[in-house]
């Protein structure tokens, strides 16, 4: 089933550590701190590395390819705008499997969806007055539409 988009989504609030993950989509990247003592990626994004406790970290482009850690199939209707059944899914990042993003998974029958598979970032623009741009990190098979 092709991805449509929403008319309407909650959005989060872009600032401080987060605002790097957030916006990085505008330059069509998907950014993720990085420690530059131990040389890791960690998220949530933070001030300080959890590994080593340096605070010489900073936001980092990562490929955006990945793979399924797990997922589940919402079938609630929380919010009218995103009709069920859709995707959350974990993916653990292509350069670091250690790190994983929290995201929605489209583009594929939720039937289909499996722990492994190949995924791929893509972005979803919003702008609305109290939060100003987002580019909200989605997911997507990887190598196009299942
Ligand atoms: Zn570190």
């Amino acid at each position: 089933m092709p991805y449509t988009r929403p008319e309407f989504r909650l959005l989060p609030t872009a600032s401080g550590y987060t605002e790097a993950f957030w916006t990085g989509g505008r330059d069509g990247h998907l950014l993720v701190y990085r420690c530059e003592s131990c040389e890791q990626f960690f998220h949530p994004p933070g001030p300080i590395c959890w590994r080593c406790r340096s605070r010489d970290v900073a936001p980092a482009p990562v490929s955006g390819r990945g793979r399924v850690a797990t997922f589940t199939v919402n079938a609630q209707p929380w919010l009218p705008s995103l009709p069920p059944p859709y995707v959350v899914v974990l993916v653990e990042l292509e350069e670091q499997p250690d790190v994983r993003i929290m995201s929605q998974l489209v583009d594929i029958d939720p039937a289909e969806v499996a722990i492994g598979m190949e995924v791929e970032v893509f972005f979803e623009h919003w702008s609305d007055e109290q939060r100003g741009d987002i580019w909200l990190p989605l997911f997507r098979p990887a190598g196009g539409v299942a």
